[in-house]
């Protein structure tokens, strides 16, 4: 193709693209904000907030106080996860909750971007990003799948799995119980809604992998946990949970 006609022709893509999509904050709606920035303003994106420490130890829950030595939670003293520590990049609310919601239930895949480099520079900050051999998804249920037409743990292990060189495995871990949504579940419903819902099928062996295992939400840590109960009695080494967004 003439070089001179390359140009002429992006322009008339672009020029389209703009009229069917503006580049207009998918949030606000009111600033400018392009495909580069996945669609949420600066002002939108200023309203996300990083989940910092002090934290518990092992699920991650954020305090709000001075601490400056580990500890561990009320929830965490009493109950015993079989994962071996969890965090989150971001709270779960306000815009970051509206962007995960849209993108989780009306494919708006243009947010992507933003979740994967939220979630890639929570990630680099812990000692162990270099350690863990495979990346997990939580899984969905088939039926789950075909309703929502994709799972979005799984497209975000597969970016970490690009960014951090780790493979991801997304047979590793089966979810053979179709659950109810556990957003209107009280914590004790949550943990028996999930319970028994994952498993690792026989002729994969896990045995001895540290595995950093994905999903979209922590909230009580009922799902994750579930899954890490499975993969440590199918024989994995350590097990660490990391989410988007945690629910405080
Ligand atoms: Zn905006
Ligand atoms: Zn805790």
């Amino acid at each position: 193709m003439n070089r001179k006609v390359k140009p002429t022709i992006k322009w008339f893509l672009d020029v389209c693209l703009h009229f069917f999509y503006p580049d207009f904050c998918q949030v606000c709606r009111k600033n400018r904000a392009s495909h580069e920035l996945s669609y949420v303003c600066l002002g939108c994106r200023s309203e996300i907030t990083k989940v910092q420490e002090p934290l518990c130890g092992i699920c991650g829950t954020p305090f709000d106080g001075e601490i400056t030595t580990k500890f561990e939670c009320g929830n965490c003293r009493s109950f015993e996860f079989s994962f071996d520590q969890a965090r989150s990049a971001v709270r779960a609310e306000g815009v970051l909750l509206e962007i995960l919601h849209r993108y989780k239930y009306e494919k708006a895949h243009w947010f992507e971007p933003l979740l994967v480099d939220l979630l890639v520079k929570g990630i680099r900050k812990t000692p162990n990003a270099t350690l863990w051999d495979w990346v997990v998804p939580v899984p969905l249920h088939g039926l789950k799948l075909r309703e929502r037409e994709f799972n979005q743990a799984e497209r975000l292990a597969v970016s970490l799995s690009d960014n951090f060189g780790i493979s991801v495995k997304n047979k590793l871990l089966i979810r053979v119980k179709d659950t109810e949504s556990q957003t209107r579940l009280t914590k004790k419903e949550r943990k028996s809604n999930v319970s028994g819902a994952f498993l690792v099928p026989l002729e994969v062996s896990v045995i001895g992998r540290n595995i950093l295992l994905i999903d979209d939400v922590f909230t009580t840590g009922s799902t994750t946990d579930e899954c890490a109960k499975a993969l440590k009695s199918a024989g994995a080494g350590y097990v660490d949970v990391w989410t988007v967004a945690r629910g405080v």
